[in-house]
C-alpha cells in the first residue's frame, strides 16, 4: 500500500489528474446562502448594517488572514496597533473597538472610572459615582443606548446657559452626535470649549461621517477629548470593528474597560486579533484610497438609472443629495397616482416581494416618491432595476 506521499506523487502524475492540496486560501466551492435558504437581494438602498455594511477592502481579508495564522497577546497588539492608527491618523491615541456603539459605551465607562480597577468592576452600577451626561436635546437618537448602556443618566439641556448650570460632581462627559450639529443650539466648537472650561471630557459620534478621511482627526482638532467611528462603513473594515481616538490617559482608561480584561463592562465587546489588525489595514488603506471614485460612479449609475426610467409614462425622477447617507448621490422616483396608486410602503413592499428582491432606503424624503441609493448596486443590477421599477409604478 502507497503512503500518502507516494500517492500523491502518483496521481499528481497521472494525465488529467484533479487532485489538488487543499489551501485554506482558495475560495469555497459550496454556495451557502442559497444552501441554507438564505434570499438573495439587490441592494439599491445603502450599505446599512442590517444589510451587512459595506464590503471589507481586501487588503482587510489579507491582514485577517495574516493574524489568523499566529499567535499574538491581545494587549501588545492593541498596543501596537493603537499607536500606529494614532499616528497615520494624527491624533493623541487609537484604539479597536467593536463598533462605534461599543467605542461610547467605553469611552463613557472611562470617563466616569479613569484607571480605578475598583470602579471598573463595579460599571454599571453606578451608585455614589458619576452617572450623568449631558447631552442636547436634539441630539438624542436610538444609538445613544450606547452610552446608557454604561449606565449613566442623560441630561437633556437646550443652550449653552443650560448645559454650564447642569454640570455638577456627577457628571461624567459631555456627548455630541455630529449629524445633529445644525439641529441643537450648540456647536461643535463651542460644546467641545464648554467641555473644555469645565474640565468635563466630550465625546463626539462621528460614525459613519467618513469620508471623507480628514473627519478622523477634525473632531478632535476642534476640541472634543474623544471621537467614536465605525469600521465596517465607509472605512470598510471588519463590521464588526469601529475605533475610539483621543486623548491619551482617557484611551488607556478605556482599554481597562474592556476585553480581553474579565471583570468589565466591556467584556461582552471582545475584538479579535483578525478584527484589531483588520482596522489597522482598513485605515492604511483607505487612507491611501481615492473616495472620489465611489462618486463617480454612483452619480453616473443614478443618471443611467434616471435616463432609462425616462420612457416609463407618468413616471418622473431627480437627484438628491441626503444629508443622512453622507451627500451620496440618490435618485428620487415620483409617479402618477392614477396609474398606480401604490403609497411608497407597498412600492417597497411590491419590489421587496418580487423576483429578484430590491431593497430600497428605509426612509423616503416625503410622500409619492421611491429613493434608489448606488453605494451598493452593482452596474449589472441596473437593468432588472428598472425593469422592476416598471413593472411596479408604470404597470
Ligand atoms: C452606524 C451608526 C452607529 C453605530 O455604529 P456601529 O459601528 O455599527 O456600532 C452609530 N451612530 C450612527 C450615526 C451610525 O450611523
Amino acid at each position: 500500500m502507497p503512503n500518502r506521499r507516494t500517492f500523491l506523487k502518483g496521481a499528481g502524475a497521472l494525465p488529467g489528474a484533479t487532485w489538488v492540496t487543499p489551501k485554506a486560501s482558495q475560495s469555497p466551492a459550496r454556495d451557502y446562502f442559497p444552501e441554507i435558504g438564505v434570499k438573495p437581494f439587490i441592494n439599491a438602498a445603502a450599505a446599512y448594517s442590517a444589510f451587512g455594511g459595506r464590503n471589507m477592502w481586501p487588503a482587510v481579508v489579507s491582514a485577517m488572514e495574516y493574524a489568523r495564522t499566529r499567535n499574538v497577546i491581545i494587549d501588545e497588539l492593541q498596543e501596537a496597533v493603537g499607536k500606529r492608527l494614532a499616528s497615520i491618523i494624527g491624533c493623541e491615541a487609537a484604539m479597536v473597538t467593536s463598533g462605534a456603539t461599543s467605542s461610547m459605551t467605553l469611552a463613557t465607562a472611562a470617563c466616569i472610572t479613569g484607571t480605578d480597577e475598583a470602579l471598573i468592576r463595579r460599571v454599571p452600577d453606578l451608585r455614589g459615582i458619576k452617572n450623568q451626561v449631558i447631552i442636547q436635546k436634539s441630539h438624542r437618537y436610538s444609538y445613544d443606548h450606547g452610552v446608557r448602556s454604561a449606565g449613566v443618566e442623560l441630561v437633556e439641556v437646550e443652550t449653552a446657559e443650560e448645559l454650564e448650570r447642569a454640570v455638577n460632581p456627577s457628571t461624567a462627559m459631555l456627548f455630541f452626535f455630529f449629524l445633529n450639529d445644525s439641529k441643537g443650539r450648540i456647536h461643535l466648537r463651542e460644546f467641545a470649549a464648554l467641555g473644555k472650561k469645565h474640565g468635563i471630557p466630550t465625546l463626539i459620534d462621528g460614525s459613519n461621517s467618513v469620508p471623507p478621511m480628514s473627519r478622523l482627526s477634525e473632531y478632535l482638532d476642534t476640541g472634543f477629548d474623544l471621537a467614536a467611528f465605525s469600521g465596517g462603513k465607509g472605512l470598510r473594515g471588519p463590521y464588526s470593528a469601529g475605533m475610539l481616538l483621543g486623548r491619551q490617559d482617557l484611551i488607556e482608561a478605556a482599554r481597562l474597560n474592556n476585553s480581553p480584561h474579565a471583570d468589565t463592562i466591556g467584556r461582552g465587546m471582545k475584538v479579535s486579533k483578525e478584527e484589531v489588525l483588520g482596522m489597522l489595514a482598513a485605515v492604511e488603506f483607505s487612507l491611501d484610497y481615492d473616495y472620489s471614485v465611489e462618486n463617480v460612479r454612483e452619480t453616473r449609475l443614478v443618471n443611467l438609472i434616471a435616463r432609462k426610467l425616462e420612457p416609463l409614462s407618468g413616471v418622473t425622477t431627480r437627484v438628491s443629495y441626503p444629508e443622512t447617507e453622507g451627500g451620496r448621490p440618490h435618485l428620487q422616483i415620483f409617479w402618477d397616482e392614477t396609474r398606480s396608486p401604490l403609497t411608497i410602503a407597498e412600492a417597497q413592499k411590491a419590489l421587496e416581494d418580487g423576483e429578484p428582491s430590491i431593497r430600497t432606503p428605509y426612509l423616503a424624503l416625503s410622500d409619492g416618491q421611491l429613493e434608489i441609493g448606488c453605494a451598493m448596486l452593482k452596474d449589472e443590477e441596473v437593468d432588472t432595476l428598472v425593469r422592476r421599477i416598471g413593472e411596479v409604478l408604470a404597470p
